[in-house]
């Protein structure tokens, strides 16, 4: 059972039904080869899947094992297991996620099953395993920065008494261009003035710019105490979220860079909130327009909210847009040398490399996001 278990985890993690023929054989011949590797490494019950109210779980035991966590402290409230200096903490029946302290939001919740903590395999897949091995995750060369301040012209966005969005997404773009510049990246903008364009168009500067990531600017509308930093990367294919509750089964183009999605986010997300202190409102699954449609690495960013008091006066102030820009800029430069083709570097976290490699095969956005670029 074995081999039917890890090709069955391998299985989830690439959705087989949206594949091309050539390519379905070819993953198909990767999975044989891997089950036997598995069959001479991996110790019976590794990976076994559970189906539970049509969805695919795999058990937290099974989890630590696989990157060699034990149980430690962690954050209060939750069960922590970790190694080194990695830490994932987590509650049954929640889908906060923490890695480090950095707040994730998975697509479903963590389930009791039997005595077990189980966690659903996209989550798995999509989520855990790009974050904590995200030099598994290949962007190829980036060499240019989309860089999206949100709305424009007769579109302001959010709007309050201390700021107004659409100048403070334009303030934080124009001011992120000049660092990403200093730091050796093509940077393209939608818009470097108030002008208004079509998220569509948006989607279009990207997907005809070769090898670049796009980040989209934005700052937040919410009641005068909400506030913090959050941003968004698309949600998995077949899942739903709190901004994306259909569950949408067609190719959407943006969910062929999951892993890399991931991996951006996860890059300026925590960079921002450790340099600025601002609430971590987690890093969470939309299907926005920018999202959905576009063929390279893309998130978007919300920098603050711009209703609450103190912080929309410091998102409109010079220096704090200056702080946000910086923390932008690293985390894509954190991004771009995290996910170079470096595989020689990188150095196996698990119990068992067959067992390794295994899982980081099940991610077919690697493959299908490189042709892509
Ligand atoms: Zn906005």
């Amino acid at each position: 059972m074995v081999e039917w278990r890890t090709a069955h985890l391998i299985a989830n993690a690439v959705d087989i039904k949206r594949m091309k023929k050539p390519l379905r054989a070819c993953l198909f011949a990767v999975m044989l080869l891997i089950a036997s590797m598995a069959k001479l490494h991996a110790a019976p019950g590794k990976w076994e899947v559970f189906s539970i109210g049509g969805v695919d779980y795999v058990r937290l035991e099974d989890v630590w094992r696989f990157y060699g966590f034990t149980k430690r402290d962690g954050r209060t409230g939750c069960i922590s297991y970790g190694a080194g200096d990695r830490t994932v903490s987590l509650r049954p029946s929640r889908q906060d996620f923490y890695v480090n302290n950095y707040r994730y939001i998975l697509s479903y919740p963590v389930i009791s099953n039997d005595n077990s903590l189980l966690i659903s395999a996209i989550d798995m897949s999509k989520l855990v395993d790009p974050v904590l091995r995200p030099r598994l995750t290949k962007s190829g060369n980036i060499t240019t920065v989309v860089l999206d301040p949100g709305h424009g012209g007769h579109d302001a966005g959010a709007v309050s008494r201390y700021a107004r969005e659409k100048d403070c997404n334009l303030a934080l773009g124009l001011k992120v261009r000049r660092k990403l510049e200093a730091a050796g990246f093509k940077v393209v903008m939608t818009r470097d003035k108030d002008f208004f364009l079509t998220l569509g168009e948006r989607v279009a500067i990207a997907n005809r710019t070769p090898n670049c990531i796009f980040v989209s600017l934005h700052h937040n509308s919410g009641g005068s105490a909400a506030s913090g930093i959050e941003t968004f990367t698309l949600a998995p294919h077949g899942t739903t979220s709190p901004f994306a509750r259909t569950r949408r089964t067609e190719d959407l183009a943006g969910n062929n860079q999951d892993s890399e999605n991931i991996a951006l986010a996860t890059a300026i997300h925590s960079h921002s909130i450790k340099k600025t202190g601002a609430i971590d409102r987690g890093i969470q699954r939309a299907r926005f327009s920018v999202l959905c449609t576009i063929k390279r690495p893309a998130i978007l960013f919300e920098g603050g909210f711009v209703t609450n008091p103190q912080e929309g006066s410091k998102i409109s102030s010079e220096r704090y847009q200056d702080m946000l820009a910086q923390c932008i800029c690293d985390g894509i430069v954190r991004y771009t040398s995290n996910t170079k083709n470096r595989r020689s570097s990188y150095r196996q976290t698990g119990s068992g490399s067959a067992r390794a490699g295994a899982l980081h095969s099940g991610y077919i956005p690697h493959t299908r996001g490189s042709s892509s670029h």
